[in-house]
């Protein structure tokens, strides 16, 4: 296997990981020894109500009561960030003279929070940072404000990545973007606060991890420590995300399923993600009600058997197939029946495009947008897919075909 040992190892980010952990945030805030410093918190919220109706924003506020620090609320963000949505966030913790940032809830408020920080401390709006497509490509000065992460879904590994994605409406683009500090300066990884997620949305998350580090294993720029982490967060999660799914009791599985998203977050701060994640993201860029692991899972098993039929990498795809559970085997194409039977297994295996309205006729254009905007994420395929061969890959995708 091709691995190489020069990497630039960068996970600036502090993890309270374990169930009760939310209970130490204080501890983190003005203290010798602690992560953060200030005075007033900005807590990004999203505009649902699970965070308030399951007390966790109140566990939060009174950690900061704790800590002896003022807070206000931010509760506008909602499912896949916009640049209106993230822009007012900004306005928002400027006109309240906020310090730092605490994030609590999914993927999408924690990535909103990133751009926040960011934009606080620099001029500009969110698309002058964006470094593909219509972006501005401009590099953002100053640091951003510190900012902690606390993920209520295990999935994203936003908790511990710089990066966070967001939404052009005008030009259907999806564009990760990161700056000089928007790594979340702490992290709280507590399944206690991820125990009430719906087993679907439970499922799309897990698998969302699982990609991330089957993305950085498949690259051909992969290195020696993104290989170690990735090989563990796919093998923890793939062996407790069942049990997390259908037993919502189950805090020890969603502690695992919770580790593996983030290592998964830290794979993608040493590693590298692919072609699927450029596709997903163009995908959930156009069909906004689309949860990025369900859009994963649609086109997973056409993109790998893809690399399979070719293959690009099979030693990968039989090292992968191993962690997933199948020990001893020289076959890649087990690494797609693990996929299949986790799929079953956790409910998600009849899934189609059309539950969410997509439309074979917009796959061309999903595809153009993708390699246009984020053309770095096809450059880390293990070896070259052309767009030609994604559309197809799409279309066989959406007749649930081609894979062996
Ligand atoms: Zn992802």
């Amino acid at each position: 296997m091709d691995v190489s040992n020069s990497f630039v190892f960068n996970v600036p980010t502090k993890a309270l990981v374990g169930p009760g952990k939310l209970n130490d945030l204080h501890k983190e805030i003005n203290t010798y020894n602690g992560a953060i410093t200030g005075t007033k918190a900005m807590v990004v919220i999203s505009n649902g109500k699970s965070v308030r109706a399951n007390g966790y924003l109140d566990r939060v506020l009174e950690q900061l009561k704790l800590a002896g620090v003022d807070y206000v609320i931010y509760d506008k963000i909602g499912a896949n960030p916009v640049i209106a949505m993230v822009e007012d966030g900004r306005d928002f913790c400027r006109e309240n003279g906020c310090d730092f940032i605490v994030a609590i809830g999914g993927g999408s408020v924690i990535d909103a929070a990133k751009h926040i920080s960011m934009l606080a401390t620099n001029d500009g709006g969110i698309w002058d940072y964006a470094q593909g497509g219509t972006g501005g490509k401009k590099n953002p000065e100053n640091r951003a404000l510190q900012s902690v992460a606390i993920p209520t879904t295990a999935g994203t590994g936003s908790e511990t990545d710089a990066g966070g994605v967001v939404t052009n409406v005008e030009t259907n683009e999806k564009i990760g973007i990161k700056g000089k500090g928007t790594a979340p300066e702490l992290a709280i990884v507590d399944a206690e606060l991820m125990m009430s997620v719906p087993k679907d949305f439970k499922a799309y998350q897990g698998f969302d991890a699982i990609f991330h580090s089957t993305e950085s294993i498949l690259t051909h720029k992969l290195n020696t420590v993104s290989r170690m982490i990735a090989l563990e967060a796919i093998s923890t999660v793939a062996r407790n995300l069942t049990r997390a799914v259908n037993d919502p009791e189950d805090v020890d599985a969603m502690q695992a399923v919770a580790y593996g998203s983030y290592l998964s977050g830290m794979g993608m701060m040493t590693g590298l993600l692919t072609g699927a994640h450029g596709i997903e993201q163009s995908m959930s860029g156009r069909y906004g009600d689309l949860p990025h692991g369900a859009g994963l899972i649609l086109i997973c098993k056409q993109y790998y058997q893809w690399f399979i039929d070719h293959h690009a990498c099979d030693d990968k795809f039989i090292e992968m197939a191993r962690a997933m559970g199948a020990e001893g085997t020289d076959d890649p194409q087990d690494f797609i029946r693990m996929l299949q039977k986790l799929e079953e297994e956790c409910g998600v295996d009849r899934i189609r495009m059309t539950d969410w309205g997509m439309d074979p006729s917009t796959f061309e254009n999903i595809v153009w947008i993708a390699f246009d905007s984020t053309p770095w994420l096809f450059d880390n395929d293990p070896i070259e897919m052309n767009q030609e061969a994604y559309v197809q890959m799409m279309m066989d995708a959406f007749e649930q075909k081609g894979v062996k």
